[in-house]
């Protein structure tokens, strides 16, 4: 028996495979494949009189773009090779959704359940100092964001450890993405990644060919979902999914187990669970089942992998049911699955493309900071006047009256929030335009996760063939 390939293995097989498809150089290929620098460090922080260790890294795959963008993700399980391949992942995602960065990744083998806040802050803090130091986090060449196990409460620790060591960076706020709101972060942002994984089904909906190459008809409305994982991604994919669009989630797997109901489950209500009693087990509206992972062969319509890697591998990928995937989580297929899934005839919305959501709305915050304004701050009433004296001439002109009410939301100038999900949606409906386009304009390419791959990689090509490499 083969020993299966590492995480960082499986995404350079599939890098590979579509690099296969272009004229590149080889030594360019190289380039573009491994990680420029990783850097480990360890670090003592003493807690409650006792000191502990820790260990944590930063990878930083591609510098074709500065700064290098992507996620700090803190998993006792974390290690080297899963950062690799979190920040090449970065790389290809920012370059398929037009966002300006090369691709990072950080980790810190931490299980934060066993600390507590003022805990957390101490090793947060520790950690970003470790990083700022060797130059792994700054506004103009480094900028990491929240991922698993992160949000919002350790990126102001770290926005806060950078302020005060570069007191007299002007820029300082754009260290770091994914901040509070109140603290240089962007409305939008928490629910960006999921918000994207709706645009992204969205819009291949809008494509009623690429639905029935699916074996599906119709629109979202009514679709079964199964999706794995209820953090952050998952909760918002899920809650938009369900309440905007109509679809059903049939079950969803968590770590203990799933929830099943084939009527569907009422995500906000779910979650709300979640967060007072810390378990699903004991949800009234739906039917709990030990095992999880077996639930990810449910029959059902769209299979939405929303948490860990390596999910769907070549054990369990010939029991997938689901007409479909959308890779909510980074690297849930692994390579041998994904093409033993293709050869079926399986569509697969890859993660490169599906999860771009957060960068992207990361990108937006981090324009915000180093143009200190928030969006829309100079234009929205002036917006709003042209668009009143617009109601009211058309009001003269026909001779009707608009409600109060109808006139209000006519002449609404867009607030932050407006013009992020709008970038956010237009980024989602090109990229997979983009993906379509090359898969149907190839003899050699034959699914998403290739044509993806085949734009990104062709992209960072260009970017170095045109500044060179020195
Ligand atoms: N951690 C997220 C990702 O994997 C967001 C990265 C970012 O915003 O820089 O895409």
């Amino acid at each position: 028996m083969t020993t299966p390939l590492s995480f960082r293995q499986s995404v350079d097989h599939m890098v590979q495979h579509a690099m296969s498809v272009l004229d590149l150089d080889p030594g360019l290929r190289d380039v573009i494949r491994t990680c420029n620098s990783v850097i480990q460090v360890r670090f003592p922080v003493k807690l409650h009189g006792k000191i502990h260790t820790f260990k944590g890294w930063r990878a930083t795959h591609s510098t074709h773009r500065l700064p290098v963008k992507g996620g700090i993700r803190y998993a006792p399980y974390a290690d080297q090779d899963e950062v690799e391949a979190l920040a090449a992942l970065m790389s290809y995602k920012c370059a398929l959704v037009d966002v300006p960065f090369g691709g990072s990744k950080g980790a810190l083998q931490i299980d934060p359940s066993q600390y507590d806040r003022d805990d957390m802050e101490l090793i947060t803090r520790r950690f970003a100092t470790e990083l700022i130091r060797k130059g792994f986090m700054n506004p103009a060449t480094n900028v990491p964001a929240p991922d698993m196990g992160t949000g919002q409460r350790e990126m102001a620790w770290m926005a806060g450890t950078y302020k005060h060591l570069f007191p007299d960076d002007i820029n300082h706020q754009a260290c770091v993405t994914g901040k509070p709101v109140h603290h240089g972060g962007i409305r939008g942002r928490v629910e960006a990644t999921g918000r994207g994984v709706q645009y992204a089904l969205q819009e291949f909906f809008r494509h009623p060919g690429d639905v029935a190459g699916a074996g599906l008809g119709g629109g979202l409305e009514g679709k079964r979902v199964v999706i794995q994982g209820l953090g952050n991604v998952g909760y918002h994919a899920a809650k938009f999914l369900s309440e905007e669009d109509g679809v059903k989630v049939i079950a969803v797997i968590e770590r203990e187990g799933v929830l099943l109901n084939p009527d569907g489950i009422p995500i906000q209500h779910l979650r709300d669970h979640m967060v007072e009693h810390k378990t699903i087990r004991s949800f009234p509206d739906a039917d709990f089942e030990e095992d999880g992972r077996k639930a990810l062969e449910l029959e059902c319509d769209i299979l939405i992998p929303a948490a860990m890697e390596g999910q769907i591998d070549e054990q369990n990928c010939d029991r997938i049911q689901a007409k479909m995937i959308v890779e909510a989580a980074n690297g849930p297929v692994s390579f041998g699955a994904d093409q033993k899934l293709q050869a079926r005839g399986m569509v697969i919305l890859p993660d490169v493309y599906v999860n771009a959501g957060g960068v992207t709305v990361s990108y937006f915050e981090w324009i915000r900071n180093i143009s200190h304004i928030r969006f829309g701050r100079m234009q929205r009433r002036h917006d709003e006047q042209r668009a009143s004296q617009y109601a009211t001439l058309l009001q003269e002109i026909t001779g009707a009256r608009l409600s109060e009410d109808r006139r209000n939301s006519v002449i609404r100038g867009a607030d932050e929030i407006d013009l992020v999900r709008s970038g956010l949606d237009d980024t989602m409906r090109l990229a997979y335009q983009e993906m379509r386009n090359t898969l149907l304009g190839s003899e050699q390419i034959h699914d998403l996760r290739t044509a993806a791959y085949v734009i990104a990689i062709g992209k960072i090509a260009r970017s170095y063939h045109d500044v060179g490499i020195y």
